[in-house]
């Protein structure tokens, strides 16, 4: 990935995307930024105990960074899919990104698709697989947030799905990234987790398991360790995706606490990075 910083943010760049022009994107590292620990430094997440100015001094950090601002709907790890549009009479009647966003913010999904520029799809991360989908056909993009449960739903074949029926997108054509997320060496699992995956026929033809030595510090320790970006990555090829338009980023979120905020293997509370995508409003394409 290409890395690249501004004053108070580090991100990573998918090489793919960054060459496409009027795409915006970013996976921001945890370095920079105003936290102090345990949340140091750029928490883009408001409800894991982290002072609500300072992620609010990061958030302004991020949105000037991609110069557009963040818009979100409320991610329950499921697989439901949610379209993120302005509406054209909100926007006429004074505040249309408050208006967006409280609109949104009720909104129960954990992928967001949009062919609409001037804005960002944004959620914060620390484990879970942040997945970004453009398709250069059509100019529209989305952002995936798929945990162990998301990724048991099926989720990213749910939004590349949902891409073709809103946007006519071929999942050929798709590019797809794949950010930092938990791997087999770090995930160890309990039985519901495998059991969930069992219950869906995609989702555990494409799921990763790696058995191992359990962990003995772990009372529901079962030696089963699931790859999350591996199973995710399987699920993408499964969608149609193809291989060579698939980047993974390669990190652990375990592994590399250093870049990145992970859930399982950091001590409770701590932070969560920030993945976003969108397109400049001077790149729309849509004819
Ligand atoms: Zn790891």
């Amino acid at each position: 990935m290409i890395e690249r910083q501004t004053d108070h943010c580090e991100y990573l760049q998918f090489e793919q995307f960054a060459a496409v022009p009027g795409l915006v994107h970013a996976v921001f590292t945890r370095r920079k930024g105003f936290s102090a620990p345990p949340f140091a430094g750029l928490n883009a997440s408001s409800v894991t105990g982290d002072d609500l100015s300072v992620v609010e001094r990061n958030k302004a950090a991020i949105v000037a960074t991609l110069g557009m601002p963040l818009v979100a709907t409320k991610p329950v790890h499921g697989a439901q899919v949610a379209v993120v549009e302005r509406e054209t009479a909100a926007e006429r009647s004074g505040d249309w990104l408050e208006a967006f966003r409280a609109r949104l913010r009720i909104i129960e999904a954990d992928a967001m698709l949009s062919d609409q520029p001037g804005f960002a799809l944004c959620w914060a991360y620390g484990d879970c697989a942040p997945i970004l989908l453009y398709d250069p056909e059509h100019a529209a993009f989305a952002l995936i947030h798929a945990g162990w449960r998301g990724t048991a739903a099926g989720v990213a074949p749910a939004a590349v799905a949902a891409m073709t029926a809103r946007y006519s997108s071929r999942p050929a054509a798709l590019l797809a990234g794949l950010g930092p997320a938990i791997g087999a060496c770090c995930y160890e699992v309990n039985e519901t987790v495998r059991a969930t995956f069992a219950r869906h026929p995609l989702a555990w033809e494409c799921a990763r398991f790696v058995q191992r030595t359990p962990d003995p510090e772990r009372a529901d320790a079962t030696g089963l360790f699931l790859d999350v970006a591996a199973s995710n990555y399987q699920q993408l090829l499964a969608a149609g995706i193809a291989a060579e338009h698939i980047d993974d980023s390669g990190y652990c979120t375990g592994c590399r606490t250093d870049l990145f905020y992970s859930h399982r293997c950091e001590p409770w509370p701590s932070g969560r990075f920030a993945v976003a995508i969108g397109l400049r409003a001077e790149a729309s394409m849509k004819s």
